[in-house]
């Protein structure tokens, strides 16, 4: 339990997992490991060999993962990055090397993706959600079949709502009509099985910090080397086969791997006890709170996700006195700049103003705890009266 200990600051329960993950132990050990070797990878000496042969493990550990060959992985400096690699018009395939005409995404993408990458502003168009939070594929259809080649941008889940979306059929939709698909799987993975084949996505992107490797590390993996990145954002060197110039992070790659690795040994397992925990969670909320809507809680969302709102109540409020009580956790409302904006993902799936401003995200993961769980109910039970009521923090 000592790894437990250091991942968590004493007294304090860590309930915002989609934010970003402690390191595994694991993934903590391969990080030293690597950060001793002294070779450049692109060296052909024995250290610039060992040093390659940390990446190229680590490459096979997050390949596996996903069901991809390891020359089809290429990463990237987190998720943010491997969203803006693949955002661009000059995907090629080896049947279409023109350029891509328009970027397809449905409208609760993350902001990475909502960016657009390289896509012009006026050649990018939104698919709406449903009530539940899940792309629409009868608006994805026409959408697709009015565009002219294509990229369509779909997450494989939301980091809000946890909803997972219908992505393989999405796929099937988007190359009927000659697109391609990018599913943003950086809140999935490590809670719902991703081969990559299964979905149809080609391309997928992950980030290394959401399943217990560091942060400023990701990738995206290509389910063929069919599709080409004609416009790589680094250019220089030639690393990541001239996908990504510039001397590799060797060591975070090393622990990316190994987080990867933990990943595919540990998913079953992880997945299981997540939901049973959020079930305990739940139902504590609803036998204090029968009128919280807990959002998406028809269709399937990750097992370690809850996005509730009680009418009336303010998120930033909430957040700050759980805070207070030794609980992080989030609001569902984005954060930038100092100002809280209203969540788009809720926006989107026509949420109403008074539910939508105190929407509050619980997010668990493989180190949570039934007493974790038991602290947060404690919490809401003491709050929940005076949040609902729209006041300041209760005394
Ligand atoms: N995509 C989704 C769905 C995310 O939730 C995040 C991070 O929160 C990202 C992309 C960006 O990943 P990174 O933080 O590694 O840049």
């Amino acid at each position: 339990m000592a790894g437990h200990m250091a991942r968590h600051m004493a007294g304090r329960v860590y309930l915002d997992w989609n934010a970003t993950a402690p390191m595994r132990p694991q993934a903590r050990a391969a990080f030293e490991d690597a950060a001793a070797l002294t070779g450049n990878p692109s060296s052909v000496h024995a250290e610039g060999r060992a040093a390659r042969h940390a990446i190229e493990r680590a490459r096979g550990e997050v390949a596996a993962l996903f069901g991809a060959r390891l020359a089809d992985v290429f990463f990237t400096s987190g998720g943010t990055e491997a969203n803006m690699l693949a955002l661009s018009p000059a995907i090629e395939t080896a049947a279409d090397k023109r350029p891509r005409g328009e970027l397809l995404i449905s409208a609760i993408e993350h902001a990475s993706v909502r960016a657009g990458g390289r896509f012009p502003r006026n050649a990018i168009e939104e698919v709406p959600v449903d009530g539940d939070g899940r792309v629409m594929l009868d608006a994805l259809a026409h959408a697709v079949a009015r565009a002219t080649r294509p990229l369509v941008a779909i997450m494989l889940a939301n980091n809000e709502t946890g909803v997972v979306q219908p992505v393989a059929e999405a796929a099937a939709i988007v190359h009927s009509a000659g697109g391609l698909l990018l599913v943003d799987a950086v809140q999935a993975v490590g809670r719902i099985p991703c081969d990559i084949g299964a979905l149809g996505a080609d391309l997928l992107t992950i980030s290394a910090h959401k399943i217990g490797g560091p942060k400023g590390l990701g990738a995206v993996i290509r389910r063929s080397d069919d599709t080409h990145f004609a416009d790589p954002l680094m250019r220089g060197g030639g690393q990541e086969r001239g996908m990504r110039a510039g001397t590799e992070n060797v060591a975070g790659i090393a622990a990316f791997g190994a987080a990867a690795a933990a990943v595919r040994e540990n998913l079953a397992g992880e997945a299981a006890h997540m939901l049973t925990l959020r079930k305990l969670l739940e139902e504590g909320l609803r036998a204090t709170s029968p009128k919280a809507v807990i959002f998406g809680e028809a269709v399937d969302r990750l097992p370690n996700t809850t996005l509730f709102a009680l009418d009336g109540a303010k998120a930033e409020t909430a957040v700050i006195a759980f805070d207070l009580e030794g609980i992080a956790l989030s609001s569902g409302a984005a954060c930038s700049s100092g100002k809280v904006q209203p969540s788009h993902v809720l926006a989107a799936m026509g949420v109403s103003p008074g539910l939508l401003r105190g929407a509050v995200r619980v997010s668990l993961g493989w180190t949570t705890t039934e007493s974790d769980i038991e602290c947060f109910l404690d919490a809401w039970r003491k709050l929940a009266g005076a949040l609902s009521k729209g006041h300041g923090i209760a005394a």
